[in-house]
């Protein structure tokens, strides 16, 4: 399940590469090509190329193997829209004169392939789940001009279901982020002038887990807040088994679920369907903020940046806007996870020195095992 996101991105980069491929072999094998396959025909060896390079960029953020931040130089405004205007072009040329013995073919190939990389670089942190869904939104877009090319209306239907349904998923991230799309694609630009959330100082407070359970044993509604270090430990059953043991303990437990928690959209409904957790106990953010100040625990687990308080208060912070699970009204909070490291977008997270705030520090399945056998004990 940790892979899955990257796996995703790689198939939304397989789906480009087919339909680069598709185009490339039209405009080599045909003659007498007519204006609109040749338009049809640019447009897969574009939409196919920045999709194939976005994806492996967004591929090498998701997985670590290149910086999860936004990667920006000076001038990078003014190359892109070079790489735009050389496309543009080059696109006309190509659309005029269709064939790959030209060097107009050449450019859009290695254009597109550049304005790829360029697209993606700069945005990261918690921006992701945006380009990651756009990125699926391209791939189905570049399915239907395949099917177009090829006379192909199962393609075409197909493409143009991936390409409106990652459209839609694009609107529900930007919705979830409180961004508009056009400021998450520029958001990087500006980057230099981003300050970083002010460096949180302050007393951090960790428990045991026997500590915890006397708190738990005593709560009568508690709220469970999953994020990426529960689908990294592995810890969906183990959350079951607390939660069946609150419950049998006649305490009301609810399970709040960010949008963009995890790494990729829905990744917390699949890992809580998998352990059987009925669908019923899974709230909304929206639902469950206005319900915070009467929950007696929040119980978070390896989640940080959907949980961060300075993205209500801070202007200062990279998530300022963002959305986010409101735990700190809850009495009581416990973070799972193993160090005081950030989470996904490196940003500070003050929770962690809220007064009300306990660290529990381990591998969330571990934790939540130790919990649940305290009930038992
Ligand atoms: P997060 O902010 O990335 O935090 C995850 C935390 O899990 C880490 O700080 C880590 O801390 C902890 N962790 C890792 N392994 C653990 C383990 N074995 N046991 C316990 N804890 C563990 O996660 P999030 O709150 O779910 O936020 C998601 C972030 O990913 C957002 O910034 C979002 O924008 C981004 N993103 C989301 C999507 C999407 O579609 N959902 C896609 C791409 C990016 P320790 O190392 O200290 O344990």
């Amino acid at each position: 399940m940790t892979g899955m996101p990257e796996l995703v991105a790689i198939f939304n980069g397989l789906g480009g590469a087919a339909s680069l491929l598709v185009g490339w072999t039209a405009l080599y094998a045909s003659v007498n090509i007519s204006l609109f396959s040749a338009l049809v025909i640019v447009m897969s060896l574009f939409i196919g190329s920045v999709t194939l390079s976005g994806s492996l960029v967004a591929f090498g953020k998701l997985s670590g193997k290149i910086s999860s931040g936004k990667i920006t130089f000076l001038g990078q405004k003014f190359v892109n829209l070079l790489i735009v205007a050389i496309l543009l072009g080059a696109g006309c040329m190509l659309i005029m004169e269709p064939s790959t013995n030209n060097s107009w073919f050449w450019i859009i190939l290695g254009g597109s392939l550049l304005f790829g990389i360029m697209l993606v670089l700069p945005i990261g942190g918690a921006d992701m789940p945006v380009i990651i869904s756009m990125l699926n939104a391209f791939s189905g877009l570049a399915a239907c001009t395949a099917g177009l090319i090829l006379d192909n209306n199962l393609l075409i239907v197909s493409g143009s279901l991936v390409g409106a349904s990652g459209v839609i998923l694009t609107n529900i991230m930007c919705k979830a982020m409180n961004r508009t799309l056009i400021s998450v694609l520029l958001s990087g630009f500006n980057a230099a002038k981003t300050i970083q959330g002010s460096q949180t100082q302050g007393e951090v407070k960790s428990t045991t887990a026997q500590d915890a359970y006397y708190i738990l044993e005593a709560a009568q509604r508690v709220v469970i807040i999953p994020g990426y270090g529960m689908a990294v430990s592995q810890a969906q059953h183990a959350v079951k088994e607390l939660k069946d043991k609150l419950e049998e303990n006649n305490c009301e437990v609810f399970f709040a679920i960010h949008p963009v928690a995890g790494r990729m959209p829905g990744h917390m409904n699949v890992l809580l369907a998998e352990a059987n957790i009925p669908y019923e106990q899974l709230v909304e953010m929206d639902e469950i903020n206005p319900q915070m100040s009467s929950m007696d625990v929040a119980l978070v687990i390896g989640a940080i940046d959907v949980v961060n308080p300075s993205a209500n208060s801070n202007p200062d912070s990279p998530l300022y806007g963002m959305p986010v699970i409101n735990v700190t009204e809850a009495r009581t909070v416990f973070i799972l996870k193993r160090s005081m490291n950030k989470g996904f977008s490196d940003v500070d997270n003050p929770l962690f020195y809220n007064e009300n705030s306990r660290m529990l520090f381990g591998d969330g399945k571990d934790s939540l095992s130790a919990l649940a056998n305290e009930f038992s004990d």
